[in-house]
């Protein structure tokens, strides 16, 4: 299914100020943790602890009645050693410094877990885009773009739609950035609309990626993918893509969960009949659709329900220690960012469940907006199906990689990933050393 906007890596939004401050306090914690059993040289240690750039901009805008508002926005850049800096823009009342700061580093360790030859960034502007009109968000995006203009660039830094930004938005950013240059110049930022540069299958690429991985780790314990139940929560963009692909792999999507509810089928649900009527909704929701075998389950129980897999594709902090314990899935796979408070993840990890963590599980979506830039800059467009090939090896190999480090390293997948994502990007600065 192709619905909702295409974003890039998110986390969490709804935090309040102390729990974003804690976001930086926790990627710097994980860090020193992984510097730790790596035995990183504490000059490069101390390199990766600080964001190279923070640029922190006023933005005035004339708003519709006249009157000029002036937001603040953001855009940090963690860490160019292995490329041009990769990472979102997004809208939200609760953008803050040290919020995007986390985030840029994130994306740092995503892009390299991935092994894609970027660097992570983030952007954000404080505002809350409901209340704004489509010419004020036109007029805040184009003169943001202005003000980041000086960092940003397809060799430099190249943003993405996040939480509250999309397609339109990166096609104002593109649009702006052509007329200061007197040029066209695509591969500023990705998730374009298709018809502007942008890349067939890019929509449903971290859905896709998800379920990529999910059959990989199938694989490594011996299970078919027939013999296989799946539960999903949150039917949205990431979710649903995830859903549908495995559901046509062969798996049994025994569950499926979103904002209006669940529903439970254990012979395995109907997921075309599903989609059609998603599609068909005016809220794009499960809502009123019924099916022979299946019941209504509240999103509590699905988290809870009878399954093989469980995949958290919704919000954050959904699986924590209040109800990790009763998790049956013996598998999770994390298309969500941050589904899993860090007490769960040590009460599942005593359990003996697999989780595939958020920063390899929901890639797909970066890794299809390299695929987007690589296309630009070649200015040669390739069919859906060389896109999901491409995606495909990209995560089946990360996927091996990390499931390696975490066997030799005997940690769990999580820490494994982070692993060999500091790991690479250490390498990288130590060849490159520390200019001048
Ligand atoms: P979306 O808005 O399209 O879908 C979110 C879904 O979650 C909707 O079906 C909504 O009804 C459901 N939901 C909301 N609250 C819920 C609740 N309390 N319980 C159950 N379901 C609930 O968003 P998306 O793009 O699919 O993103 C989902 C998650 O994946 C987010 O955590 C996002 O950060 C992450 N992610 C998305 C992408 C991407 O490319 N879209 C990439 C990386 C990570």
């Amino acid at each position: 299914m192709n619905r909702g906007n295409i974003e890039e890596p998110r986390a969490p939004t709804t935090a309040s100020e102390a729990t974003r401050r804690d976001l930086w306090d926790t990627v710097l914690a994980e860090l020193d943790d992984v510097a730790q059993r790596l035995n990183l040289d504490p000059g490069i240690h101390a390199v990766l602890r600080h964001p190279e750039r923070e640029l922190t901009v006023a933005v005035p805008v004339v708003m519709d009645d006249g009157q000029v508002k002036v937001f603040t926005g953001y855009r940090i850049q963690h860490s160019s050693v292995r490329g041009p800096c990769k990472g979102g823009i997004r809208y939200h009342p609760d953008v803050s410094l040290s919020e995007v700061r986390a985030l840029a580093m994130l994306m740092t360790w995503k892009c390299a877990v991935v092994n894609i030859p970027y660097g992570g960034a983030k952007g954000g502007v404080q505002c809350d885009p409901r209340q704004l009109s489509q010419t004020e968000l036109a007029r805040l995006t184009r003169r943001f773009t202005t003000q980041i203009m000086p960092i940003i660039g397809p060799t430099r830094d190249i943003p993405a739609p996040d939480v509250n930004t999309n397609a339109q938005t990166m096609a104002w950013i593109v649009d702006t950035i052509s007329m200061m240059q007197g040029q066209t110049v695509l591969a500023s930022v990705t998730g374009k609309p298709i018809h502007l540069g942008g890349s067939a299958g890019r929509v449903a690429a971290t859905g896709r990626g998800v379920a990529l991985v999910t059959s990989e780790l199938l694989k490594r314990q011996g299970r078919g993918l027939a013999e296989t139940s799946v539960a999903v929560q949150g039917y949205g963009n990431v979710g649903s893509n995830a859903a549908t692909t495995l559901h046509g792999m062969g798996c049994k999507i025994v569950g499926v969960s979103d904002v209006s509810g669940g529903l439970y089928n254990p012979q395995g649900l109907d997921i075309p009949a599903i989609n059609q009527h998603v599609a068909r909704h005016p809220g794009h929701l499960l809502e009123g659709y019924t099916e022979p075998g299946a019941t209504a389950i509240s999103n509590a129980e699905l988290l809870t329900c009878e399954t093989d897999v469980l995949i958290p594709a919704a919000l954050e902090h959904q699986i924590r220690a209040d109800n990790a314990a009763d998790i049956r899935a013996k598998m999770i796979v994390e298309a969500a960012n941050g589904p899993t408070t860090r007490e769960a993840d040590a009460i599942l990890n005593a359990r003996g469940v697999i989780i595939v963590p958020d920063i390899l599980a929901n890639a797909g979506g970066v890794v299809v907006s390299y695929l987007e830039w690589v296309q630009d800059l070649q200015v040669l467009f390739w069919e859906e199906e060389e896109v999901n090939q491409r995606l495909r090896a990209i995560m089946v190999n990360s996927f091996n990689q990390v499931w390696e480090m975490s066997q030799t390293m005997a940690v769990p997948m999580r820490l494994g990933a982070l692993m060999l994502a500091v790991d690479r990007v250490a390498t990288a600065l130590r060849s490159r050393g520390i200019f001048p």
